[in-house]
This record gives structure tokens, C-alpha cells and sequence, in this order.
């Protein structure tokens, strides 16, 4: 009997259980938050011009944010986009500080009675599992408050921090800070001043106070940076004393400040080990399983050495745990197919055997073994043994694998996994699309700006493209400036519509260099599989199209002509 226990389906089939229960509790509490939303809209009309009118502001803001943010997410569209209505004039209101005009109050009124239909529209768990599908593509925004004293209000470089996935609150009072705070801790806080730290004042209210209040009240501590005009050591002393996590002098490099807000406010786990778990005898191989799943890492089991391949490269395992002893095949003899192939030879691989003859071992890690564990083996054993395996084999191949700029996977490494994904989507019957990026006029960027500067841009489009696709695609750093997205499960349209996202985003970012602002965009071509097969077909497709963006004016995307292929290969 073999048997293949691949972790995902069990998950999924209980993330989805779980997720129609809180579909379920999220619809019943809808009706209360629209009357919270209508109740707050009384309120704040019926105070008058002062503090508590602005706070009534920001409390009925915040209600109207979060309902757009969530409705879609759990299958009501339509309540996200009345919730979204009414929050980008209440936004305005609170930014601008303007008062109620009576065409506001008319929009905010529609608002509210288009959120109450929609709340009263039916809508499927279908819906609910599609708005799902969707949702990965935008990773949840993370709250960033920004106080600034300047003059002239918002700073202009705030706008690029949106693009990289911040929700970005606005504060020019220290007050409206703290008060904010109160009601809800976001991601970091960026403290923006002009004067000195120490002297960041309105209304009587110092921000100095304010963030010693909610470090005060917070157990673990919000990261706070500060951007200054001054950056003499008096004033950088203050920011430190004030719990600053990082400075940022003018004229202000952004991109460095992003990739400190990226350290600061990413608390990402990092990815659990996946064990294959190889053993005729299917009862040890659960066990080793359930040993190794406690110690958090994800497992699967073989129990047919013969039927090895399919999740090595599906489950796509850190480490091999291997009974030496199994009919049809030893662990041995299966340890050397699998160093036959280029792909797995990276792969750790641990032999678990109540073999104690040195000899009989010695010729077994002959074959390609690493390690070798004398069964019964002690969990604590297992899982240590295990663990400084697989980490030690993720740090060499991410040297190996990795662009050292960017992060990305490299080339070559790229090549190898779009091989692996099309087998995969092949096997599955999935489409697998391709998209080659390369950077507009790129050279410019150097020859104007210096290399360093053209290196910041490369690493902010490479952050961009992390954040705004999902975990899943394969994001590689082909060439100087160009770059590889491999998307499972996307068809070709698809493929342009989430990229096309990534475009924009990415053309509306703000580099600085010395003081100096510009923008860069980028062009792209896109093919998928079907039609295009092969890894080679479907790479020069890719690249087709992207020349016929380059030719089509740059700044754009543009898809592989299928046609093309057929007719380069005669007629079916
Ligand atoms: P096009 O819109 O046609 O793509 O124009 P382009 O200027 O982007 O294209 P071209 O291929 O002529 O120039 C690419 C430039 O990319 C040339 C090279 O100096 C620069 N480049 C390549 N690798 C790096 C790198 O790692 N860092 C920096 N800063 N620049 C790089
Ligand atoms: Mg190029
Ligand atoms: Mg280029």
C-alpha cells in the first residue's frame, strides 16, 4: 500500500470551514456597524467647530475605512464600495480641515442609504471565495501615522510610501496623534519636523509628550522614525531619547527610509521547513510527521520510495528524511537517483535506520546521504538534527540562488523555475503565465543620476513587485534591469491586469537623488502556457511582446500574439 499524505488539501479544507464561519459572523455584525456608521454621522453634526467635532470626525473616518477595507474581503463588494464613497469626502474633510459644506453632507448622506442596500444584497459564498481568490494579489496595508509640523502640510515625498503597501494617516497636530493612537496602534510612526523634536508643538500639545504617552502605554514599543530638517547632534540626541528607531536627515533619501520601515514593521515568520519524509512503514512515517509538524515545520509522506518524485517536486522539500531499509528500493540506491538530477542535489538528505553498522552507513552517505540517524531516535533528536540541516542548506542556496542587489532569485535560477512550474502546471492542468519586465531608458537613470541612485531604483521596483504579487509567483532578476515574474494559475489576461497594477504603482513612485525627484516606469510582455509549451517558447514569446512594448511607446504592457506562433509553425 502506498500513500501520499500531502499536507495543503487537509489545510485548505479547514481554512475553509473556518473562513464560512467568519463570513457568517462578519455578515450578522454588518447591519450594527452601518448604524454605528449612521449614529457616528449624527454625532459629529451635532457638535459644534472644536475638539470633539474633529474627533467625532475621525472616529466616523475610521468606521468608513475599515467597512471598505473589509466588506469585499468577506463577499459584500457592493458595502465596500458605499463604505469607500463616504470615506474619501470624510478623508478630505480631515485632512483639508475645510468645514461641512452642504454638497459634502448630500454625498455623505447618498453614501450612507447606497450602504444600507447594499448590505441587504444577497450575495453567494461563491462571491465571498472569489473576492478571496483576488485578495493575495494586495497584501493587507499596514497602518502608518505621519505627523508632520511643516508648513505646507502633507510632505510630498508621503505619497510614494503608499505605493509600497502603507496606509498612510496624516496628522499636523500632536493631538490628533495621540488620539488616533488611542483608537488604534498602526505599523510605525513617522515623525516629521522642522523644528526641533523637543519643540514640535500645536494647540498647546507637544509631540514630545504624545509619543512618551504611547510608548508609555504600549507593551511593545511602536517604531518610530523621525525625518528632520536639523541633523545636528543636539537634535539627533532628542530623537533617540524620544524612542526614535532610525533618522532620516534632508534632503531625504525615501528609499532607504523604506527599507528601514520594511525591518521595522515585517514581522513575517520565515517560511517553516517542508520535510519529505520517506518510510515503508506507515505508521513511523506519521509519527515522524506529527514530531516534526509540533516542532512547526510542514511534513509529507511517502511510504512507496518508487512514488518519490511527484512531491519532490510539488511539496518542493528543504530536507529528505529517508528509512535506509524499504522493499523495492534502498534508501541508498533512491538517495543517488535523486543526486542524479541537477535540481535536487542541493537537497539534504537523512537517513533513518536502526543500521549500526558503521560500514553499511558509510556506504549508504556514499550514495549522496548527509546525516545519519539511528533509529529509535529521540524527538528532540529528530527535530534538532533536522533543523540544522535545513537551515543550514536554505543559507547556501539562497547564496546560490539569490540576485545579492535585490533578493530575487537570479537567472539561472529563474530558468530552472519556470522548467519546474510548467511540469507542474502541466500535471495539474493549470495555465502559467510569463512576464519579462525591463526598466524604460534605464541607462538615463545612471548617466544622470549615478549607478547608487540607478541601484536604489532596481531595489525599489524588486520591494514593489514582492509586495504587490503573491506569495506564489516567482519573481527573478534576469539581466541588469530586467526582470521575471513566473505566475501560477494565471492566464494571460489575468497575468496583464495584476501587472498593470504593479505599472501604475510603480510609475507613480517618486525617486529622490540629491534633492532631485523623477520617476521611472517600466514595460513588460506577457505569454502563457497554453499556448506556448515550452520553457524556450514561452520565454521568447515573453520577450516578444515586451519589444513590442518598448516599440509601442514603453510605460506599457503588451501580450504574446499566439497567432504568431502558429504561423511560424505552419497550420495545424
Ligand atoms: P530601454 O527603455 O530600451 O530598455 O532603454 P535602457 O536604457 O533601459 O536599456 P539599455 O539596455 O540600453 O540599458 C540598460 C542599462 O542598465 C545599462 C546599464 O548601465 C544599466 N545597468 C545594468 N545593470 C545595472 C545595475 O546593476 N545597476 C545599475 N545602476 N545599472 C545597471
Ligand atoms: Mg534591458
Ligand atoms: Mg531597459
Amino acid at each position: 500500500m502506498s500513500r501520499l499524505d500531502v499536507p495543503s488539501p487537509v489545510v485548505s479544507a479547514e481554512l475553509q470551514a473556518q473562513l464560512n464561519v467568519l463570513r457568517e459572523s462578519y455578515a450578522a455584525k454588518l447591519d450594527e456597524k452601518i448604524d454605528q456608521i449612521g449614529e457616528g454621522w449624527q454625532l459629529y453634526q451635532s457638535h459644534d467647530e472644536g475638539q470633539q467635532r474633529r474627533e467625532a470626525l475621525a472616529s466616523l473616518h475610521r468606521l468608513t475605512h475599515t467597512l471598505a477595507g473589509s466588506g469585499a474581503t468577506f463577499g459584500f463588494p457592493a458595502v465596500s464600495s458605499a463604505a469607500r464613497r463616504a470615506e474619501v469626502v470624510l478623508k478630505s474633510l480631515l485632512q483639508s480641515g475645510a468645514p461641512l459644506e452642504s454638497e459634502h453632507a448630500q454625498e455623505i448622506v447618498a453614501a450612507l442609504e447606497q450602504l444600507r442596500g447594499a448590505a441587504r444584497l444577497p450575495e453567494g459564498v461563491e462571491s465571498f471565495f472569489a473576492s478571496l481568490d483576488d485578495e493575495p494579489l494586495q497584501p493587507e496595508e499596514r497602518p502608518l501615522y505621519l505627523f508632520s509640523d511643516a508648513p505646507d502640510g502633507i510632505p510630498a515625498w508621503a505619497a510614494s510610501l503608499e505605493a509600497f503597501g502603507y496606509a498612510l494617516q496624516f496628522f499636523d497636530r500632536p493631538g490628533a496623534l495621540g488620539a488616533a493612537c488611542r483608537e488604534k496602534i498602526p505599523a510605525a510612526i513617522i515623525a516629521d519636523c522642522h523644528s526641533a523634536p523637543l519643540n514640535c508643538e500645536r494647540d498647546g500639545v507637544l509631540l514630545s509628550s504624545v509619543l512618551s504617552e504611547i510608548s508609555r502605554r504600549q507593551e511593545t514599543p511602536v517604531p518610530l522614525l523621525w525625518t528632520c530638517q536639523n541633523s545636528d547632534l543636539l537634535t539627533r540626541l532628542q530623537a533617540v531619547r524620544l524612542g526614535g528607531d532610525a533618522f532620516f536627515p534632508f534632503p531625504l533619501d525615501v528609499d532607504s527610509l523604506l527599507v528601514k520601515l520594511d525591518d521595522l514593521t515585517s514581522h513575517s515568520a520565515p517560511e517553516p521547513f517542508r520535510i519529505l519524509i520517506v518510510d515503508d512503514e506507515p505508521s513511523l512515517g506519521r509519527l515522524f510527521s506529527v514530531i516534526l509538524r509540533q516542532a512547526g515545520m510542514e511534513t509529507c509522506v511517502v511510504s512507496d520510495p518508487i512514488e518519490i518524485m511527484a512531491p519532490l517536486v510539488d511539496f518542493r522539500p528543504d530536507l529528505i528524511l529517508m528509512d535506509i531499509y524499504m522493499p523495492g528500493c534502498s534508501g541508498a540506491e533512491l538517495a543517488a537517483v535523486i543526486r542524479q538530477q541537477e535540481a535536487y542535489i542541493g537537497i539534504p538528505i537523512v537517513f533513518l535506520s536502526v543500521e549500526s553498522d558503521i560500514s553499511k552507513q558509510q556506504e549508504a552517505m556514499r550514495q549522496g546521504g548527509d546525516d545519519f540517524l539511528l533509529k529509535p531516535v529521540q524527538p528532540r533528536h529528530l527535530v534538532s538534527a533536522v533543523t540544522i540541516r535545513a537551515t543550514r542548506a536554505r543559507a547556501l542556496r539562497n547564496l546560490m540562488v539569490r540576485d545579492s542587489l535585490t533578493g530575487l532569485l537570479n537567472h539561472t535560477k529563474t530558468r530552472e523555475q519556470l522548467v519546474i512550474e510548467l511540469d507542474r502546471a502541466r500535471r495539474l492542468g493549470n495555465t502559467v503565465s510569463l512576464a519579462m519586465i525591463d526598466i524604460d531608458h534605464f541607462k538615463k537613470v545612471n548617466d544622470i543620476y549615478g549607478h547608487a541612485t540607478g541601484d536604489r531604483v532596481l531595489r525599489s521596483l524588486s520591494r514593489l513587485l514582492g509586495q504587490r504579487l503573491r506569495q506564489t509567483d516567482v519573481i527573478g532578476r534576469t539581466g541588469g534591469e530586467e526582470f521575471a515574474v513566473i505566475m501560477n494559475g494565471s492566464g494571460v489576461e489575468d497575468a496583464r491586469r495584476k501587472l498593470e497594477i504593479v505599472r501604475a504603482a510603480f510609475a507613480n513612485v517618486a525617486h529622490f537623488s540629491d534633492g532631485h525627484e523623477f520617476r521611472v516606469t517600466f514595460s513588460a510582455g506577457v505569454a502563457s502556457s497554453p499556448p506556448f509549451s515550452d520553457a524556450v517558447s514561452l520565454s521568447e514569446a515573453a520577450d516578444r511582446a515586451l519589444y513590442a512594448a518598448k516599440g509601442a511607446g514603453r510605460n506599457c504592457i503588451q501580450l504574446a500574439d499566439s497567432e504568431a506562433m502558429w504561423s511560424a509553425r505552419g497550420p495545424l
